[in-house]
């Protein structure tokens, strides 16, 4: 079940989607970030756990529209284990990593199972459950995501994207589930686009690179000069994003 916190902005496309997802058994649940602390979204979230145990909370990355709520985990679900990679929201329960299986009821298949896709930022996982890829940012519903700087990698980014291509080739999923934006019924197409548009754009900042550019804001105006002043922000962090990787790529050369 998907619930959609009222949080609309150019980043957080329709607002951030919290899921519920229900054992087998169907009385037991977890819940997939929490979202802003918005107290409608919480009410809304938890009405749809309803009479159903919550058993746990998983955190797809650091960022505060997918994580602020949890700052007030305490009042709504005390004795709830929070999953997430890094240590300061990790609650009755250790940080977790890539492989990891985070059970949510008595049934063999009520298992997440951790994928650790970096690049978003560093701390990005994936759930698979039940032929669900529930993405985080690492794939969204409308549009592309965006790498952000400095909290995460570009080659890193590539790299998840290709695991996640291989997961879907070797039948580990079918579908996913964005934080942001409506459900991908087609993944392979929607991720082999995000790698083709990627590398169009690392292409598109060494050209400016060569034409002269020489800082983020002036690589900037040349390769995004056609968007939104609202997203203007976000394209000036994954030029330093793409700025990194070429830079990274240069000292590969060298080495
Ligand atoms: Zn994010």
């Amino acid at each position: 079940m998907r619930i959609r916190a009222n949080n609309p902005s150019p980043m957080a496309l329709t607002g951030t989607n919290t899921y519920v997802i229900a054992s087998a058994d169907d009385t037991s649940a977890v819940l997939i970030d929490p979202g802003p602390e918005i107290t409608e979204h919480r009410e809304n979230f938890l009405a749809e756990v309803g009479d159903r145990r919550l058993s746990a909370i998983i955190l797809t990355h650091q960022h505060a529209d997918h994580s602020e709520m949890l700052g007030s985990v305490e009042t709504w679900a005390p004795e709830v284990p929070v999953h997430a990679v890094l240590e300061k929201f990790s609650r009755l329960s250790p940080p977790v990593a890539d492989g990891d299986r985070i059970a949510f009821g008595t049934d063999t298949a009520d298992v997440m199972e951790v994928i650790a896709t970096p690049g978003h930022t560093m701390d990005s996982i994936s759930l698979i459950h039940d032929q669900v890829l529930y993405s985080g940012d690492t794939v969204l519903g409308e549009g592309t995501t965006i790498v952000t700087h400095p909290e995460g990698s570009l080659r890193d980014y590539l790299n998840s994207l290709d695991r996640l291509l291989q997961l879907l080739d070797e039948g580990a999923y079918s579908t996913i589930e964005p934080a942001h934006g409506p459900s991908i019924e087609s993944p392979a197409q929607v991720l082999e686009y995000y790698r083709s548009h990627r590398l169009e754009r690392i292409e598109q900042v060494a050209a400016a690179l060569e034409q002269g550019a020489t800082s983020a804001t002036e690589v900037c105006d040349i390769v995004y000069h056609d968007v939104d002043p609202s997203v203007r922000g976000a394209a000036e962090q994954i030029v330093r994003a793409q700025l990194n990787y070429l830079g990274a790529l240069a000292a590969d050369d060298q080495g």
